[in-house]
């Protein structure tokens, strides 16, 4: 049988094996496997032509019971409802996993942003965040950068929510410019974040990251900032990165600054050359001789086709659902310390946290003090993660960190709503 990757089925199927371990009730199980709700909007943009074209956007509030909705937008042309009310589920889990006041939820638009010049962006963003406005808000839903929408399209929905309200509404939204009150520390928060769980997994696992070799899959926000921070924080070795177009590996390192002229000059990190240096597939990136393994781009890279032939002791999943349900089993049988998406990326929505504490309380902090914080945050979460592990193999379950994940998560929201009188 085909498995299944459909991003909504994956969500509720992770969901419903955690609930089965947690013995979770069937009331609680009902509630959390479908959003609480989903907006879907048609509204009109103006073009560069004079012309006005529909556009199609969603917004889901997945759930509320911890705070207000906390999520992403995307601008995508294969954007789906299923894909966002996914990832709507995925942030309930993250916000709750770093125990953070929110809820979760996500939106997008069906466009080609590669197509749209500037002005038709911005006519575009604020046309999608009118046709919101009523289902976002400080205390209601607090958006965010996600696959291609940018700091600015940050500012311009801040900007646009502002004039509706006639008030000046930072809190509305985050990801913004340092000029329109964004945080410190945001541009490297998520593989920030990656680091400080790699810095505790790796003493799990009696790992000297100083002698560690890294494979990176993914040169973009996520993964260059990675390769950055894993050599500079722990002197560990990249042997292997890569793009869409393919990657390269050596067994003596590569050089972060010459990657990213290359990248630069030639479009792809495959044309990076030197001694030792050779080109290799994403396929063989996945597969290579290394302690870690940092899934940084897209999703469903390691399946259950794959998952055996996985060489790595840790994967730490900076990118969002880059383990299939499948060969998670597998790499849990293997041994392999596999580190669920939604715990090891969770530092960008922790910084996004920060920044909206710092807007209502127009107050703002260095980037060294952002840095602790989110260290603070994330290491109790791996922790959090990890006890639970250990909770369940006293009474003889042996669980996965990302059931575990899923159980602290899950747990939270669910005390939450039986307080609150949703559920018995
Ligand atoms: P990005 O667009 O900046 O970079 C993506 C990288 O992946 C690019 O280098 C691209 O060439 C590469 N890529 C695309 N298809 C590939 C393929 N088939 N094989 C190998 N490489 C491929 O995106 P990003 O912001 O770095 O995000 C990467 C992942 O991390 C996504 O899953 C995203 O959801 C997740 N994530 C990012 C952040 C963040 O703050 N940037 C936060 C949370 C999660």
């Amino acid at each position: 049988m085909a498995e299944e990757l459909n991003p909504f089925k994956i969500a509720q199927k992770q969901l419903e094996d955690a609930a089965e371990i947690m013995q979770l009730d069937k009331q609680a199980l009902e509630l959390l496997k479908e959003p609480q709700q989903t907006v879907i909007v048609n509204f009109p943009v103006e073009m560069r032509d004079g012309t006005v074209k529909t556009f199609t956007g969603f917004r889901v509030l997945y759930n509320n019971a911890r705070g207000p909705g906390k999520g992403g937008i995307r601008y995508h042309p294969e954007e789906n409802l299923d894909t966002v009310k996914a990832l709507a589920a995925w942030m309930t889990w993250k916000t709750s996993l770093a125990n953070l006041p929110y809820g979760g939820a996500k939106g997008g638009v069906i466009c080609d942003p590669k197509q749209l010049n500037d002005k038709e962006l911005e006519n575009l963003s604020r046309g999608y965040i009118r046709a919101i406005a009523n289902f976002i808000g400080p205390n209601v839903d607090v958006p965010a950068p996600d696959v291609y929408t940018t700091p600015q399209i940050m500012a311009w929905i801040m900007d646009e929510y502002s004039k509706l309200k006639g008030a000046n509404e930072f809190a509305v939204i985050t990801g913004k410019p340092l000029e329109v009150w964004g945080s410190e520390g945001r541009f490297d928060s998520t593989a920030m974040g990656g680091m400080y769980v790699l810095r505790e997994a790796a003493k799990l696992k009696g790992i000297d990251l100083k002698k560690a070799k890294v494979a990176i899959q993914g040169f973009g926000n996520a993964g260059m900032f990675a390769m950055d921070l894993v050599t500079k924080l722990f002197g560990s070795k990249v042997v292997a990165i890569s793009d869409s177009k393919g990657g390269v590996y050596c067994e003596d390192g590569l050089d972060f600054e010459k990657l990213k002229e290359v990248k630069a000059k030639s479009g792809s990190v495959q044309n990076y050359e030197g001694n030792n240096v050779r080109k290799i597939s994403n396929e063989e990136l996945l597969e290579s001789d290394v302690d870690v393994l940092i899934p940084a781009a897209i999703e469903n890279q390691i399946t259950g086709d794959n998952a055996d032939k996985i060489n790595a002791k840790i994967v730490l999943e900076l990118a969002n659902g880059p383990v299939t349900p499948a060969a998670d089993a597998i790499l849990w049988e293997k041994g392999v310390l596999d580190l669920p998406d939604f715990l090891v990326n969770s530092g960008g929505v922790i910084v996004s946290y920060f920044e909206w504490v710092q807007n209502l309380q127009a107050y703002y902090w260095t980037a060294d003090e952002v840095y602790k914080r989110l260290d603070t945050i994330i290491t109790r979460s791996f922790n959090d993660v990890i006890s639970t592990q250990k909770q369940y193999a006293d009474k003889g379950k042996k669980i996965s960190p990302r059931t575990a994940a899923y159980i602290v998560a899950v747990s939270r929201v669910v005390a939450t709503m039986k307080v609150r009188g949703w559920i018995h």
